[in-house]
């Protein structure tokens, strides 16, 4: 572990940090606030150990401190030659986690920085958990595409970017025509493997890495495209029809193809939408005209079909 020792005496920095090493560990040392704040912003550093004492700004008043400016846990332990219980407390208080008294012998220091370290693992394993179930919560079980949550993330973060770059993001919004005659006649286990197929073919058709394919719902996929001007995005809708259309996936009861095909609704930040919301609104309406002009195509955005 990299451990902070805080302490404007050059002296115990020195003992403590002697005590460190011979421990394994690897003592950085800062003489007040100004050099701990550093070494906080610019290394690794799994646990301080902090003096109360010191001019300036006082260990209490600067784990405070470290507690607002790294909302990520470091363990902090005071070392203090003020040995009275209110310390103890105040140290508790201000966001510590365990207070010694100076002079520390070596076998309790090593002791704490044991116990420190193996919280600190804990929390290590318990982040990582919850990143991957943040991923997990993100992903569709079926298609393992994005779900409409991760879409839903993902758009955002499209949006928050296109803001700032002032370039265009479009919009697909992709329904899977007469799916609930394919499911009604081949059987709800034959559809889930077609709409495995179908997130297949997009997500290889989609090749831009700032693209991304998430299943919106049942049989409807919606396609996230960053830095797409119109006529990208309309290329783009008649590739991902045209590559699902090349996997002839048979569907005879579908009155437009004997295949599987689908209807998409393009919508693009130049047609107007003032908010996410708005662009997902524009594909949907420009997805129900695709289905009234007959399927099995694409349509785009135009602000006389919101009537
Ligand atoms: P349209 O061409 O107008 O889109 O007609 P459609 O039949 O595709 O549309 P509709 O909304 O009437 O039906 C959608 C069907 O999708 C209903 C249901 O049978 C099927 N479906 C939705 N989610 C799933 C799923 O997770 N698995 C399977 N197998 N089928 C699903
Ligand atoms: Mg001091
Ligand atoms: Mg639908
Ligand atoms: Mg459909």
């Amino acid at each position: 572990m990299n451990i902070l020792v805080v302490d404007d005496n050059r002296v115990i920095r020195d003992i403590v940090s002697a005590m460190i090493k011979d421990s394994g560990h690897v003592p950085i040392q800062a003489d007040g606030h100004v050099a701990a704040l550093h070494h906080l912003e610019t290394s690794k550093i799994d646990l301080v150990l902090m003096d109360i004492e010191m001019p300036e700004v006082n260990g209490f008043e600067l784990t405070q401190k470290i507690r607002l400016i790294h909302p990520e846990w470091i363990p902090i332990i005071f070392l203090s030659s003020n040995d009275g219980e209110n310390y103890l407390a105040q140290g508790i208080d201000a966001g510590g986690d365990d207070y010694l008294t100076k002079p520390v012998k070596h076998v309790i220091l090593n002791a704490k920085i044991k116990a420190m370290e193996r919280i600190s693992l804990m929390k290590d394993e318990l982040d990582r958990a919850n990143k991957q179930l943040e991923i997990l919560t993100s992903i569709d079980p079926l298609t393992q595409i994005l779900n409409r949550r991760g879409f839903e993330e993902t758009l955002i973060t499209a949006w928050q970017h296109n803001e700032r770059q002032k370039s265009d993001l479009s919009l697909l919004m992709i329904d899977i025509d007469f799916f609930k005659l394919y499911n009604d006649n081949y059987g709800h286990p034959k559809g889930d493997e077609c709409l495995t197929k179908v997130a297949n073919v997009f997500t290889q058709s989609l090749n831009r890495a700032t693209d991304s394919i998430a299943r919106y719902g049942g049989e409807e996929f919606v396609a996230v495209l960053p830095c797409t001007p119109v006529d990208g995005a309309r290329f783009k809708a008649k590739d991902l029809k045209l590559s699902l259309l090349k996997e002839k996936i048979r569907h005879e009861y579908s009155t437009v193809l004997p295949f599987v095909s689908v209807s998409i609704g393009v919508s693009n930040t130049c047609f107007g939408a003032q908010t996410p919301t708005d662009l997902i609104k524009q594909a949907d309406i420009a997805l129900y005209k695709a289905k009234q002009d007959g399927r099995n195509g694409y349509a785009l955005f135009d602000s006389s079909l919101e009537k």
